[in-house]
């Protein structure tokens, strides 16, 4: 149901102020949407969920200028970046406006070791800025090459480069953000240290993010590998190695038990049916020493790309995380996921479940820092029946002390957290008096 406002009016105005209007339908349509397409259950409970127009503005004062509209109108606002989100975060629920962030794309600065840029610039293109001066963003998505900066912060939660640096929660891991607020006379914030929590994470319901500070890692020299292994759990064993070697420095460890990786296509040639895979992507300083490991653990390096290629051919990282699902889809779009903590027991409810379910929910784990220790969250492949059957295999995993961040619902206090945070709320109250902030992503009631 979309809320009724005059959308030639407001269409007027905003070319008037000089801000892109969009109003095609068939794009309209296109702009409402993001991968939320994974779960087969969002992909009913969003159908025909679209925007009324999508307006891309330019500059901070574009920005400003269509919030005092939007709240003046009580017009429904959803922000966009790239779209690549999994939960139907950016679909707009009531309609309104969609905001596409893309065209603000300016790098405010780059010093050592700390970079500003506006929100709707893709991570890629930012990464790409910062290696000139040796250094690059701590972490990145999988979707780096189109997602944008603002998209992440307020959507994503970590990625390539977590295994170092944590998650993107983790204190330190954003600095500044500049923020509009959607009130009578909208206003522009900064917030910095512990207050950029109030607005990271929080689903795009807590101001427009229009330019974000992050700080950078130093850029090294990247080498990708693909390891082998013929036992699950040794792959497994190994990756939690590697990952515990403080010495040694890297950006991205996945495991996938088999047949995950008959889903990649282009790595195939390195891998043997019924082989467990290790993909990873190490400082090239590190690499003499992962042979030794890799003999510990009775593997074998099936691939090796040196930083030199780097950008070139096969980029590994575009098979991790949210991009096994992608790539199991495309050879079966009925393959969908799961979000799993396990408990640390040493591997024991991991295997449980790879052995219980077989083949129904194949194992994808990746390794991340978490407060100081090495964690393995997964992001198991599922073919999914039914509802039910998805359900059931969830409660089995709760039985088991897993904790589930449920992909398939969209709100919030359904995924990761299980709950909104307070902080969330109480600066929602201020910055977003009216709810028109993609109103219906929390069940909390304002
Ligand atoms: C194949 C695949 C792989 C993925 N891998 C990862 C991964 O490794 N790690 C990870 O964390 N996520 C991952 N994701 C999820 C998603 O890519 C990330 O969350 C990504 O960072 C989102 O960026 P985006 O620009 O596409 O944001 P969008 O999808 O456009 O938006 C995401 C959320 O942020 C809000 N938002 C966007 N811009 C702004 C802004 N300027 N101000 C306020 N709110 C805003 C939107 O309203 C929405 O709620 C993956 C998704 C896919 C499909």
């Amino acid at each position: 149901m979309s809320t009724p406002f005059d959308l030639d009016a407001f269409t007027k105005t905003m070319t008037e102020m000089g801000i892109e209007v969009i109003t095609d339908t068939q794009q309209i349509g296109k702009l409402s949407q993001d991968y939320h397409t994974f779960s087969p259950i969002l992909t009913a409970k969003l159908a025909g969920k679209i925007a009324d127009v999508v307006v891309r503005p330019a500059n901070l004062q574009q920005v400003l200028n269509l919030a005092k509209i939007c709240v003046a109108y009580r017009i429904p606002v959803t922000v966009r970046g790239a779209g690549t989100g999994n939960y139907g975060q950016c679909v707009p629920l009531h309609g309104g406006v969609v905001i596409d962030m893309t065209k603000m794309q300016d790098v405010c600065w780059v010093k050592p070791g700390i970079a500003r840029a506006q929100a709707g610039i893709r991570l890629a293109a930012l990464d790409k800025i910062t290696r000139e001066t040796s250094w690059e963003l701590r972490m990145v998505p999988s979707t780096y090459r189109t997602a944008t900066l603002g998209g992440f912060i307020a959507g994503g939660s970590g990625g390539i480069g977590s295994v170092q640096y944590g998650l993107l929660r983790d204190r330190g891991n954003l600095l500044g953000l500049q923020v509009v607020t959607l009130e009578d006379e909208p206003r522009v914030i900064e917030l910095r240290g512990d207050d950029v929590q109030k607005v990271n994470h929080a689903w795009g319901i807590n101001g427009i993010i229009t330019e974000v500070e992050i700080p950078l890692a130093p850029a090294y020299p990247w080498a990708e590998v693909i390891i082998t292994f013929a036992d699950f759990l040794s792959a497994l064993r190994f990756g939690q190695k590697l990952a515990q070697a403080d010495g040694m420095v890297k950006k991205e460890i996945g495991v996938f038990a088999a047949p995950i990786p008959n889903y990649f296509t282009a790595l195939r040639p390195y891998i043997g049916d019924g082989q467990h895979v290790v993909l990873s992507i190490i400082a090239e300083s590190s690499l003499d020493f992962v042979t030794g490991l890799v003999q510990q653990y009775q593997g074998e390096i099936t691939y090796q790309k040196p930083a030199l290629a780097s950008g070139r051919g096969i980029n590994l990282g575009e098979y991790t995380w949210n991009h096994t699902t992608l790539h199991a889809r495309s050879s079966d779009n009925s393959i969908t996921y799961l979000q799993s903590i396990f408990p640390s027991d040493n591997f024991q409810t991991i295997e449980h479940m790879h052995n219980h379910f077989g083949d129904e929910v194949m194992m994808h784990l990746e390794f991340i820092r978490v407060e100081g220790n090495i964690a393995n969250p997964g992001l198991q492949l599922v073919r999914y029946t039914s509802e039910d059957r998805l359900n059931e295999i969830i409660r089995y995993h709760e039985q088991h002390g897993v904790f589930i961040a449920n992909p398939h619902s969209y709100l919030i206090e359904e995924g990761w957290k299980r709950s909104i945070d307070p902080e969330h709320i109480e600066f929602k109250r201020t910055v977003d008096p009216y709810n028109l902030m993609n109103p219906g992503k929390t069940i909390f009631g304002f």
